[in-house]
């Protein structure tokens, strides 16, 4: 197949994402685990993880973890939580549940703060069970509900976990890189994320934005090898290199994709573009008649969760496929309570991009004899 004109579908969905050329032909290479560029590289990747992340490297430390997103988490939740602590996870989605699943297999105390899936995390609910409840050493709160497309009020979580004094942890996988943040003044103690989200790299890898402080000081708790956070992080530290085999070809695409994010004008750049993206795709969807599924102070501009048709011809695997066949990947719903599908805006997705993606909607719709 001939580079020059080969083009895949493009990927309107929570990752993997459409990467650039550039991504991608940063792979094109070998180089040993070992080997001085590789280690220099990895170094380089850290450091530009903290800048991302706005935060002060002398607090904030950047950990990388083999695996998707949620060995990351994984990682984070049987690490850094004492044998005798307590995780309290808020939960309005699938990624809240998953926290759940995982302490609990872990064995982990672990309890739940729910909200439905429309609606953002309870504030004041967190401030009267921290109150009630001393045990809880730990909160967990997912940044970007990528179920949705839910946005939760995370600086105003970390406010009330700092005022109890309990460790704060992240999942803001669906925003880092795209979404500001100020891990500082929120109270972060660990962020998770991965490389093939909104840096837009390829899958292999994700990290962990820790306090380095609070990091040294969770020694002898992690309850796994090969996803011990802390001795993964002594051992990057010790000689710059990975324990075990690392995604070298993940990390080469991971920090041109870096250098790219860097060239659009960091976060608040990458930011602008996805949110054009949203706006553009949403104001399209409307005008054909779809509907959002969250209310509009709740919605992000990371993916967008709508209501399928109730039009009778509507057939969700019928459209995903005819989308598909156009050239277009969207994302079916993931939401106990509702019909939506999903539509992602991140990636290397442009304009023209939502353009071709609006015309093929309306041109599938119409294929369906779908009238809404
Ligand atoms: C994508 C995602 C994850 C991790 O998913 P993986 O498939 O393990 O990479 C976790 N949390 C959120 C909010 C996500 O969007």
């Amino acid at each position: 197949m001939p580079v020059t004109t080969w083009k895949d579908k493009a990927l309107f969905t929570p990752g993997p994402l459409t990467t650039s050329r550039t991504v991608k032909q940063a792979m094109l290479r070998d180089l040993g685990s070992r080997d001085h560029e590789f280690i220099a590289l990895i170094a380089d990747v850290r450091r530009r993880l903290v800048e991302v992340a706005a935060a002060d490297p002398d607090a904030y430390t950047a950990v990388l973890m083999q695996g998707s997103g949620t060995f990351a988490i994984e990682s984070v939740i049987g690490s850094v939580i004492p044998p005798a602590g307590r995780l309290l996870v808020l939960v309005n989605g699938a990624y809240g549940e998953r926290m759940v699943k995982i302490a609990q297999r872990l064995g982990i105390d672990v309890g739940e703060l729910r909200t439905p899936e429309n609606m953002p995390v309870a504030v004041d609910a967190l401030d009267a069970l921290l109150a009630a409840d001393g045990a809880v050493t730990h909160v967990a709160v997912v940044h970007c509900e990528t179920t949705t497309g839910l946005m939760n009020p995370v600086e105003e979580v970390g406010a009330v976990v700092a005022r109890y004094d309990r460790s704060l942890i992240v999942d803001a996988m669906s925003s880092f890189g795209a979404v500001p943040v100020d891990l500082a003044r929120w109270g972060v103690d660990y962020l998770i994320s991965s490389a093939n989200k909104c840096i837009e790299g390829v899958p292999g890898f994700a990290f962990v934005l820790a306090r380095t402080v609070a990091l040294l000081a969770t020694k002898g708790y992690a309850r796994s090898v090969s996803l011990d956070l802390l001795a993964q992080y002594e051992g990057l530290e010790k000689d710059g290199q990975f324990r075990f085999t690392p995604p070298v070809h993940a990390i080469m695409a991971f920090h041109q994709a870096l250098l790219e994010l860097e060239a659009e004008g960091g976060v608040a750049g990458r930011g602008a573009r996805y949110r054009r993206n949203y706006e553009h795709t949403l104001q399209g969807m409307t005008a054909l008649g779809f509907r959002p599924y969250l209310a509009e102070p709740d919605r992000g501009y990371i993916i967008t969760s709508f209501h399928y048709p109730t039009h009778p011809n509507f057939d969700f695997q019928r459209f995903y496929q005819l989308l598909s066949d156009r050239g277009h990947v969207i994302y079916p719903g993931k939401l106990s309570h509702a019909d939506c599908f999903r539509i992602g805006h991140i990636g290397r997705l442009e304009r023209s991009d939502v353009e071709s993606l609006l015309c093929s909607v309306r041109a599938v719709l119409a294929e369906m004899e779908v009238m809404i």
